[in-house]
């Protein structure tokens, strides 16, 4: 199966996880599988499902909480898939899924197009950025995406699916619910802007991130949704939480709604600390925290 996988991907086997998601941590994965076009994947799909392989689509790893166990299986990662054409005359932006959400809003600003500046800090692919609908200073993915392709990993189609075709809500959509497809790319609407302004949006949103989330440090943003009408952060913080700590993990004290990784925190650290917080702020305020990162690899 190798041999044939190798024909359309970069292969490596028993590949330590914690350089491939932003937490740092993480067990082996049995194969990580980088396909080499958008054909290739499909390619690579049918060969690991003859071969009763299961498998999972990683992007940047910036929303998950990978466990410690082996994963018997391929992770697949789509950093080939990471083309990006500007069509400013359209009003319109493209992406394969594996491009970076931050280099598309720079592109897209350079080009003179406006409305992706809220995403310039979200350090997601867009493949997992438009299945969690990523979003930040009240604007989300799936306002701007017009059209989104698609794999059927049922029938191996390729299928093109406009915005009306595409239910979504707060951090969510249904293709995050169904788990039916493989995002493969994106158009995006956009409108007529000035670099400047962009520019200067930018670097305001960059400045009240670097004063409010403590990115110095390894996380996956923040943990909990925000609840209707509060703050996840707030509720957190009014159980004393800040700086509670479990193994190399620690609920930050810059923002309560992040755990980091202080020092070589394991997977297990990390789990841990999400549910004490949880059960904590349960316990404490009845509310019942819904988390937004995703537990990957956990029984
Ligand atoms: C410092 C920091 C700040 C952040 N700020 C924000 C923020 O402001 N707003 C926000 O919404 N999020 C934020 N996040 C969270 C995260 O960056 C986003 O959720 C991002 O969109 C996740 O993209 P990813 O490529 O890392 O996905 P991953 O974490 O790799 O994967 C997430 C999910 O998407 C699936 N997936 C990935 N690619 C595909 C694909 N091509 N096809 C099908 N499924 C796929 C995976 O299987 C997984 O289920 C932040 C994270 C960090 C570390």
């Amino acid at each position: 199966m190798i041999e044939k996988l190798k024909k359309h991907a970069d292969v490596l086997e028993n590949v330590a996880l914690n350089k491939y998601n932003t937490y740092h941590i993480g067990g082996l994965t049995r194969y990580l599988v980088s396909p080499l076009s958008i054909n290739d994947l499909v390619e690579v799909i049918k060969i690991l499902d003859e071969n009763k392989v299961p498998y999972f689509v990683l992007g940047n790893g910036s929303n998950v909480v990978l466990s410690s166990k082996k994963y018997e299986g391929a992770i697949i990662r789509l950093n080939n898939l990471n083309g990006i054409a500007i069509h400013p005359e359209m009003n319109m932006a493209y992406a394969e899924a594996g491009a970076m959400y931050p280099k598309l809003v720079n592109e897209t600003i350079e080009r003179g197009l406006t409305g992706l500046e809220f995403a310039g800090g979200i350090p997601g692919t867009i493949g997992g950025s438009i299945l969690n609908n990523a979003g930040a200073y009240n604007a989300c993915t799936m306002d701007y995406v017009r059209s989104v392709s698609v794999l059927n990993k049922e029938t191996y189609e390729i299928e093109e699916l406009e915005n009306a075709d595409i239910s979504y809500t707060y951090r969510s959509t249904m293709f995050k619910e169904e788990r039916k497809y493989i995002i493969l790319s994106a158009k995006f609407f956009l409108k007529q802007g000035s670099k400047e302004s962009s520019l200067e949006i930018l670097a305001d949103r960059q400045r009240r991130r670097l004063e409010s989330q403590p990115l110095e440090y390894p996380s996956a943003g923040s943990v909990f949704r925000n609840p209707e009408g509060d703050a996840a952060w707030r509720l957190i913080d009014s159980c004393h939480l800040k700086g509670t700590r479990i193994g190399g993990a620690e609920v930050s004290e810059k923002h309560a709604n992040f755990i980091i990784n202080v020092d070589n925190a394991t997977s297990d650290d990390v789990y841990e600390l999400i549910n004490l917080v949880h059960d904590t702020v349960l316990e404490k305020t009845t509310v019942d925290l819904i988390i937004e990162q995703e537990f990957i690899g956990w029984d």
